[in-house]
């Protein structure tokens, strides 16, 4: 059986648009996931293949259940099988106390970034359990998840929390069926993210509180998920890997 294929959740943009350009480097057959950005993700489909790699853009909103399972039925119809899954795709809200945090902000964000990433880890495990051929999943978690964002995003601090113990547990149910299972805790990264949460200018704001100096790349977060989804990452699970210049 081939290597399967990646679900990039979220890969139409930032550090997913990235994953999914040095994945099909390395190999990968991917399904480029997006929620709205169509033309984005077609864009980073037509990079891949212009360069000689497989690659797909699937629509599906990973705060529905039903949609996640569609994403890996498409995955099969396409590639026959799923090899590994990035658990990208999140969200940010408005820089706010917790106190200002609403239940339904709480909700949504909690829905994105955690039980979203649960749907798609249970699904990619049940599959890979199943086709008897392992795999690899890499969380994409966030510095916040240490460091609490207060006063800014404790509801998004939180739901990387849920997703990193996720992490932990999942990698010991699972490493008996040759699957692994890490995270990657990026920094201050460049991406549209920022402007989406109203503070367009935060990472150069805060680029003097990084000890490398400078905030990091899509490009370089990617490189690490790549390397975690690799056979060179073979012994490596549980591992949560800072990305962070420092931070
Ligand atoms: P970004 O530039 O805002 O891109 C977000 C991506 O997620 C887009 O492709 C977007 O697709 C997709 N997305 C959003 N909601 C979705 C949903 N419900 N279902 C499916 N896809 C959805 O963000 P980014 O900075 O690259 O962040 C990627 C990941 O890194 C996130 O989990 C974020 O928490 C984490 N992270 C980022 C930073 C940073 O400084 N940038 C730091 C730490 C952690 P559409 O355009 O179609 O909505």
């Amino acid at each position: 059986m081939s290597r399967g294929a990646l679900i990039v959740t979220g890969g139409s943009r930032g550090i997913g648009a990235a994953v999914c350009r040095l994945a099909a480097r390395d190999g990968w057959p991917v399904i480029v996931n997006y929620r709205a950005g169509l033309c984005d993700a077609e864009a980073i489909v037509a990079g891949i293949v212009a360069t000689g790699g497989r690659a797909r853009a699937v629509q599906g909103d990973v705060g529905i259940e039903a949609e996640v399972m569609a994403l890996f039925d498409s995955a099969v119809a396409e590639y026959g099988h799923v090899g590994g899954l990035v658990n990208n795709a999140g969200i940010l809200d408005r820089a706010t106390t917790l106190a200002g945090i609403e239940t339904e902000r709480w909700e949504r964000v909690m829905r994105v970034n955690a039980t979203g990433s649960f749907w798609a880890a249970r699904e990619a495990v049940r599959r890979m359990v199943a086709d008897g051929q392992g795999g690899a999943i890499v969380n994409v978690s966030s510095m916040a998840a240490p460091l609490g964002a207060a006063n800014e995003f404790v509801d998004y601090a939180a739901s990387k929390g849920a997703l990193e113990s996720m992490t932990i547990g999942l990698s010991k149910e699972v490493g008996r069926h040759g699957i692994r299972v890490n995270a990657v805790r990026p920094g201050l990264i460049d991406t549209d993210i920022h402007a989406d949460a109203g503070r367009p200018d935060r990472v150069y704001a805060l680029a003097d509180t990084v000890p490398l100096g400078r905030a990091g790349t899509a490009e370089e977060v990617a490189e690490a998920v790549v390397w975690l989804l690799s056979d060179a990452a073979r012994y490596v699970t549980g591992a949560i890997l800072p990305v962070s210049g420092g931070r």
